[in-house]
């Protein structure tokens, strides 16, 4: 493994995203003096908090998987995850909603999941989705070691006896073809590949490698923290601040000063200079590399498409849905086809939509519903469309009428808080191409082939978050954290 050369003593880590405090915490947890800069005056970047009128909304991340690195983060300064956050798991993990008008639990335990798709799509489907259990978690325990919690060099890292045996198992086959190996009804081919979704890619562009996502929500579990998904940054916020890890809040850096070939420190928007030994980036990557380091050639990369996100605060309830509802339309390659390949709008849109105060009343005033609805949609690159212009009321406007249509009556009436957050808003926020999905997980972009986590000039500067390996999404930040911690203590593990 590669590492930073030189003394490490005193590292500067830009931006407490999940990312950047969990290494934070591996960096203090490894002796380092960590010194945190972050720009908004609360830590979690897209895992942040939207407080409106006694309603309070998790801007980013809703489906929280894995806890057990939240838990290795905090371990790594010697805190315990349950003196900090309280999880509950969700069962079911998701409902989802078909247009022909059934349903299927998502169910963690595979023994009543099996049931449940007996019940819903009969027995030899439910065989199928006993096998596809066996195969997602060998999926999982050869990719984990190998490829996903390790610092990869080169491609030649990839050589290994996992590699191998993924090979043999058809690792590298598209994802929906390998899906449909297990399942023939449509609603379970669905509700097990959807995920490429959140690589950025369609199920029948995606590698198979990917049914690890399915496997760690659908399989592993998906938690709520009391509190929301933003008590998870304040957690390990607060651990690392237990801990000597000094976090600046309203702090913004404008850029990375260096002497020959490495960084010297960083300077902020009021002028000041903050010397380092090493600095660590949790900016988006590529915007990081355009704003804050000397002028470099960018890489040309592809991104996953983005999304628009509805936070509303409401006085209707509905007692048949769950914490996490996946609204599916008609359409499914259709949809693919038209937000990442023709840059347009779902004209048949499939949803998630969370329902927080469910399980957490404490979100909402007494009495009141917050609802968050996620609706895919193109990235900036692929198409600008005109969301300043007008654009994000409407689409607004149409979810919510979508909504009406599939069964949340009254949800119009109801709403008394709405917020829109569109492409152009993750954009302003610093995001490249205005996803907050980073980089898509194509070969090209996955592994070795992804944009590393070492400048490739400066040898004390170092990335971590969904821009870098392994790649997007809570979980895979997490072990961003430990991998860039890595770079600098030289521990790989
Ligand atoms: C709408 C949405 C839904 C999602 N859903 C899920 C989900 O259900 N499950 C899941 O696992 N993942 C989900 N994700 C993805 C997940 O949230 C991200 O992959 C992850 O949180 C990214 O963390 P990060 O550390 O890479 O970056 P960020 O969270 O973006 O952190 C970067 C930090 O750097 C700060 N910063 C930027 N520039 C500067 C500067 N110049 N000076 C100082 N500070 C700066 C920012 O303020 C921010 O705090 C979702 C994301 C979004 C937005």
């Amino acid at each position: 493994m590669r590492t930073v050369h030189g003394r490490t003593d005193r590292v500067v880590v830009v931006g407490a995203g999940l990312g950047g405090l969990a290494c934070a915490l591996h960096l203090a947890g490894n002796g380092r003096q960590v010194t945190v800069l972050e720009r908004e005056p609360v830590p979690g970047g897209r895992a942040g908090r939207l407080s409106i009128d006694g309603y309070e909304f998790d801007t980013g991340p809703t489906v929280l998987t894995m806890p057990d690195l939240i838990a290795e983060a905090l371990g790594a300064v010697g805190e315990e995850l349950g003196d900090w956050l309280d999880l509950t798991p969700l069962d079911p993990a998701y409902r989802a909603y078909y247009p022909d008008g059934s349903t299927l639990d998502v169910i963690t335990d595979t023994t009543r999941m099996a049931a449940e798709i007996a019940h819903v799509c009969g027995p030899r489907e439910a065989d199928g989705y006993l096998r596809f259990v066996d195969y997602a978690r060998e999926l999982w325990r050869l990719e984990r070691a190998d490829f996903i919690e390790r610092n990869l060099d080169a491609p030649t890292d990839l050589l290994t006896g996992g590699l191998l045996r993924l090979l043999t198992i058809g690792a590298f086959r598209r994802l929906q073809t390998k899906i449909n190996q297990f399942f023939r009804d449509p609603r379970t081919q669905r509700i097990f590949s959807f995920q490429a979704m959140y690589a950025g890619l369609a199920p029948h562009d995606a590698l198979a490698i990917y049914a690890v996502i399915a496997y760690l929500d659908s399989v592993a579990g998906v938690f709520f923290p009391r509190g929301g998904i933003h008590a998870v940054s304040r957690a390990m916020a607060g651990a690392a601040e237990k801990h000597g890890v000094q976090i600046r809040y309203g702090t913004t850096v404008t850029g990375v000063e260096t002497a020959g070939d490495r960084a010297t420190g960083v300077r902020t928007t009021t002028g000041e200079f903050v010397p380092a030994d090493a600095v660590v980036l949790n900016p988006d990557l590529p915007v990081a590399y355009r704003d804050l380091l000397p002028p470099a050639r960018p890489r040309r990369l592809t991104y996953s498409p983005s999304c628009v996100v509805l936070h509303v605060g409401s006085t209707q309830g509905y007692g048949k849905i769950a914490h996490h509802n996946i609204q599916f339309g008609r359409s499914w390659r259709g949809t693919f086809d038209e937000v990442i390949r023709r840059g347009e709008l779902m004209s048949d849109p499939s949803l998630l939509v969370t329902n927080p105060s469910r399980t957490d009343p404490s979100v909402a005033p007494a009495g009141r519903h917050t609802y968050y609805v996620l609706a895919p949609a193109p990235n900036l690159d692929r198409a600008p469309l005109g969301w300043r212009d007008g654009l994000a009321a409407r689409y607004a406007e149409r979810l919510v009428g979508t909504l009406e249509e599939r069964g949340y009556v009254g949800f119009r009436d109801g709403i008394e808080v709405l917020r829109t957050v569109t492409p152009a808003d993750w954009a302003e926020q610093g995001m490249a191409a205005g996803t907050p999905f980073a980089a898509a997980h194509s070969l090209r972009q996955t592994g070795p082939f992804r944009p590393s986590n070492l400048h490739r000039g400066l040898e004390n500067v170092v990335f971590v978050g969904s821009g870098t390996q392994p790649g997007v999404g809570v979980p895979m930040v997490l072990i961003s954290g430990k991998l860039a911690a890595a770079r600098i203590t030289g521990n790989q593990r």
